[in-house]
């Protein structure tokens, strides 16, 4: 049982898990790099220590600085945030190993599910739905290969088994082209994984990302708090979220997150959880687990009315889950939109001082933010500022109240995308519900050549 929690993050996430802790009564140390020494949530720590320079490298991803200010500060915890270390195997077992609690799984199962071949071939066993193809090892012999491609259908995917942030992978269209594409993203793989295994799977056309959070705790019982439809995305990058994902049939939804929350159960999940499916021709496809708090879940928490960070927090002191799946509901519908300090057209960083700082508020309306006037946006890390969230009764009045709330919001000093944002809230295909992952990129380029 801990009651001091470093955050080893930075920006809106390490502001949102320093709430979830002192809502729950626990202390919190920030660790912070010398770019975010006046942050608001180092100010709001109960204790805060700088280890290193702004270089993430030599700060938010030195292992041993962070667990040297564990040590000094007496923290027994570690929570991870998204994004630096929360889904290194190593680093978790080096805070275990530490006789402190990793705010996440276990390293084994980071381990399992970061590989994505041992991940599909857990999930195949588990019963979840996969994308076509092997979950093994492919054969050496050529001919082989070729022939599990013909079966699978072209096109295909090859995927390195270690690839993570939408690299190593490749698409295939014709059999003449696959070896070459195989043996291309083995090396990059080894260069850039330090792991050369590849293996290939059926390409979707036209898919949406769709995908199920979980929760569960160190007793066995997990359960799924609703789906999210995360398609609204720009080099594989989310720029939009909503929760439920639209269109879907609730019996099929609840087969699929069932068998994901069996899944944790069979494999000894602990903690919070996202299972990422591509949803094509009204079929789920696993792609990969994300063993981590996502970004997203503030769209999961206004429609689940589940603070997901402290359920976090209270599964990792070992509290057995309180909540059985009839208590999860999914009421009205939430979208959330990721504000970044970039250009709004060419999506260039925009790092800088803000000088004016306006939020919306009201109703149903929610701002994740560590910023605010005065603040200077550091060009070290992700350019992601702040995270308006709204709630409403139906997708339509989310929708409305979206428009109302980025009507509202002013940034000023610094350029960001919520013009980009305004844009994409007329947008009738978007309004409509259900898009695929390709729609935001073909919809910036209409709009490109009017
Ligand atoms: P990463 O771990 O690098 O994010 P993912 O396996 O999650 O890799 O895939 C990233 C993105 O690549 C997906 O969101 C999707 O856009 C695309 N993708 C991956 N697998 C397929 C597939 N089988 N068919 C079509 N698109 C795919």
């Amino acid at each position: 049982m801990f009651d001091t929690v470093l955050i080893a993050n930075r920006g809106e996430i390490a502001l949102r898990i320093q709430r979830a802790c002192h809502g729950l009564g626990l202390r919190t140390v920030a660790v912070y790099s010398q770019a975010d020494q006046d942050a608001v949530y180092v100010r709001q720590a109960d204790q805060a220590l700088c280890i290193g320079p702004a270089a993430p490298g030599l700060s938010y991803l030195n292992q041993a600085a962070i667990l040297f200010a564990a040590e000094v500060s007496g923290a027994q915890a570690i929570h991870p945030g998204y994004g630096f270390l929360s889904e290194s195997a190593a680093f978790a077992e080096r805070v275990e190993r530490a006789g402190l609690t990793f705010i996440g799984p276990s390293a084994a199962c980071i381990r399992t599910m970061g590989d994505k071949v041992a991940a599909k071939r857990a999930m195949r066993q588990a019963g979840v739905p996969c994308v076509p193809g092997p979950d093994g090892a492919l054969p050496q012999d050529p001919a082989a290969i070729q022939a599990i491609a013909r079966d699978i259908g072209y096109p295909v995917i090859v995927k390195a088994s270690g690839g993570g942030g939408g690299r190593g992978m490749r698409v295939v269209q014709e059999e003449g082209l696959l070896l070459d594409a195989l043996a291309l993203t083995s090396e990059e793989a080894r260069r850039a994984f330090g792991n050369p295994e590849v293996y290939i799977e059926k390409f979707l056309l036209h898919p949406r990302h769709v995908e199920i959070q979980v929760l569960a705790d160190s007793h066995g019982n997990a359960v799924w708090l609703g789906s999210r439809d995360c398609s609204l995305q720009r080099r594989h990058q989310k720029v939009l979220e909503e929760a439920p994902a639209p269109g879907i049939d609730p019996a099929q939804l609840a087969r699929v997150g069932e068998r994901c929350a069996q899944a944790c159960r069979q494999i000894g999940y602990c903690g919070v959880g996202t299972f990422e499916f591509l949803f094509e021709n009204g079929a789920f496809y696993f792609i990969e687990m994300n063993t981590r708090l996502q970004v997203e879940h503030p769209v999961t928490e206004m429609t689940s009315g589940i603070d997901i960070v402290q359920q976090q927090i209270r599964v990792a002191r070992g509290e057995c889950l309180t909540l059985t799946q009839d208590d999860v509901t999914c009421q009205g519908h939430a979208l959330e939109c990721r504000i970044n300090a970039e250009d709004p057209q060419t999506f260039a960083p925009a790092p800088g001082r803000i000088t004016g700082w306006r939020m919306p508020g009201g109703f149903g309306v929610r701002v994740d933010s560590h910023a605010g006037a005065g603040y200077r946006v550091p060009p070290y890390y992700d350019s992601m500022i702040a995270k308006l969230i709204v709630h409403g009764a139906t997708r339509e009045d989310a929708l409305a109240r979206m428009r109302l709330a980025l009507a509202e919001m002013s940034i000023e000093g610094i350029a960001t995308n919520l013009p980009l944002h305004r844009d994409i809230l007329l947008d009738p295909g978007f309004s409509q519900g259900a898009v695929d992952i390709h729609h935001l990129e073909r919809w910036l380029q209409e709009r490109q050549t009017i």
